[in-house]
């Protein structure tokens, strides 16, 4: 009894036909081909085990490529968009930092630093240079406002 129609071994021979020159070239392209390689492998899309051809191959076919690309570019998208927000937080709370700042008459070394424009340690250095005046309380250097100001008159 004949389940397929005689037609059917010539269709598959056409279709094998089509296949065939498109795998030899892509595996003659491949870096670290080897055609009598049959790698085991784990389709980094679906989980589902494959064999490769080559060690480069990373998915289990086109679909799973094309799926891992599109969740790619959309986590890459995700990722833009929450480093977008942190940037525009951090922007925020410099804003906040720096109102709250120029309403103090009493600032740590960090807040007459940002004051100013300069780093942390150029403060530090003018104030054991004697050059700008700080209490110290504790560890703490305590610069009064007016004392910066000072240092433009
Ligand atoms: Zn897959």
């Amino acid at each position: 009894m004949d389940l397929l129609p005689k037609s059917a071994g010539k269709e598959i021979g056409e279709m094998m036909h089509h296949i065939a020159p498109r795998c030899t070239i892509t595996l003659y392209k491949a870096p670290f081909m080897s055609s009598n390689l049959f790698i085991p492998k784990t389709c980094k899309h679906c989980g589902k085990a494959f064999t490769a051809r080559t060690t480069v191959t990373n998915y289990c076919g086109d679909t799973c490529a094309k799926k891992a690309y599109k969740a790619r570019k959309r986590n890459e998208k995700i990722q833009t968009t929450l480093d977008n927000a942190v940037q525009q937080s951090k922007e925020i709370i410099n804003h906040y930092n720096s109102d709250a700042i120029n309403n103090k008459d009493f600032l740590s070394v960090t807040e007459a630093s940002q004051l100013i424009g300069v780093s942390r340690w150029t403060i530090q250095r003018m104030i054991q240079q004697g050059r700008l005046k700080a209490v110290t309380f504790g560890r703490k250097h305590i610069v009064a406002r007016w004392q910066i100001e000072n240092l433009f008159n």
